[in-house]
């Protein structure tokens, strides 16, 4: 017998590899699309009220009150919405739930490096549709066999937004099969397929706090579908941990989700921000997709992205640089403050302007 037998029943994965989360005093980090602001003040509110008794007892597993702001906040009725911890859980127990199917599932080869990490954690096979030369997912590519479908949108790292009527091509194409639209970064001024939820009973829409309500700390995600959908989600997530949501979460989101006013004022500061950078870094010689996201996939007609991304780092400046083959020459820049975004403009164009 094997010294170390037991090695052949581990599961082997390749796991998901996260944005770098640098820690010390000034730099700028421009590299998770967090979001530069802090979350509402009726969140602080909520933390500095909890009683450290109420984390005895476990919290509510269905998470009711998220549910019900959320639900009133979106005009949906209580047993269409799901909460995970961060949509990546939402994302996860949605792949577990719905691609169960020996046909392949569909995504773009452009997107969230972790779809094909939860396919071949759960053993779902799964095939990707190249997006065009300028970025784009092509709806036609979503119309033949499959197993389901998931794409973001807008899109990462490209922040390319799809139409919503392109949206609504790939449902009445894939009427068989649970489309997943994950609208981790729509409110930055993308159309949300949620107005098609009255029609499409496979589309499940998942979104995040992480982005335009300032939470990534606070992991909640959540999906709106219809009530067939978010059951079969809820048995799926009450087989493996019932309590998923821990109680600080479930407070702090509802008072997120109730502050409208404060969250609409953060996404427009962040989406100025986002048009005046486009300006300013073509003017830098950047190209790039017309982003509809909180952050910009770049390249330089000149400088290649690694050496930028290399030159940005040691300046305390943090983007997200990937080396896949096609997204290898760009760059992804979250928008950060106005303040941060002119270090970076002042950074590059002396950088630039250096190198020639
Ligand atoms: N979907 C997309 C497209 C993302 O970029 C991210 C952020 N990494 C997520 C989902 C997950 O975000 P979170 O788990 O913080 O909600």
């Amino acid at each position: 017998m094997s010294f170390r037998n037991w090695e052949k029943n581990i599961r082997r994965v390749t796991p998901y590899v996260p944005g770098e989360q640098p820690h010390g005093g000034r730099l700028i980090k421009l590299n998770t699309n967090e979001n530069p602001y802090p979350p509402s003040p009726g969140v602080r509110e909520v933390l500095k009220a909890m009683d450290p008794d109420m984390l005895r007892k476990y919290p509510d597993p269905a998470a009711s009150a998220l549910v019900r702001a959320l639900a009133g906040c979106y005009g949906l009725k209580l047993e269409q919405v799901f909460v995970g911890v961060g949509s990546d859980d939402v994302l996860g127990m949605a792949f577990l739930t719905f691609f169960n199917s020996d046909l392949p599932v569909l995504f773009p080869d452009v997107t969230y490096s972790f779809y094909p990490v939860w396919a071949e954690l759960f053993g779902i096979p799964y095939e990707t549709c190249p997006l065009d030369a300028d970025l784009a997912i092509d709806p036609r590519d979503y119309d033949r066999a499959n197993g389901g479908v998931v794409f973001p949108n807008p899109n990462a790292p490209t922040g390319c937004q799809l139409p919503l009527g392109q949206v609504e091509d790939i449902l009445r194409h894939n009427q068989d099969v649970v489309v997943i639209v994950d609208e981790a970064y729509i409110d930055f001024g993308g159309q949300s397929a949620r107005s098609l939820l009255d029609r499409y009973e496979n589309l499940l829409v998942v979104q995040t706090f992480s982005k335009s309500r300032s939470m990534a700390g606070m992991r909640i995600g959540f999906a709106l579908g219809s009530p067939e959908l978010i059951k079969a989600m809820q048995d799926v997530k009450y087989s493996y941990n019932s309590y998923t949501m821990n109680l600080p979460s479930i407070l702090a989101g509802e008072a997120a989700v109730k502050d409208e006013e404060y969250f609409r004022e953060t996404v427009d500061k962040i989406i100025a921000t986002r048009e005046n950078a486009k300006k300013r870094l073509a003017d830098l010689g950047f190209t790039f997709p017309d982003s509809q996201a909180n952050f910009l996939f770049i390249r330089h007609r000149e400088a290649g992205a690694k050496e930028l991304y290399e030159a940005l780092r040691a300046a305390q400046i943090y983007v997200r640089y990937f080396s896949g083959p096609r997204v290898k020459d760009y760059l992804r820049v979250t928008i950060g403050t106005d303040e941060e975004m002119e270090e970076l403009y002042r950074f590059l164009g002396r950088y630039l302007s250096g190198r020639v």
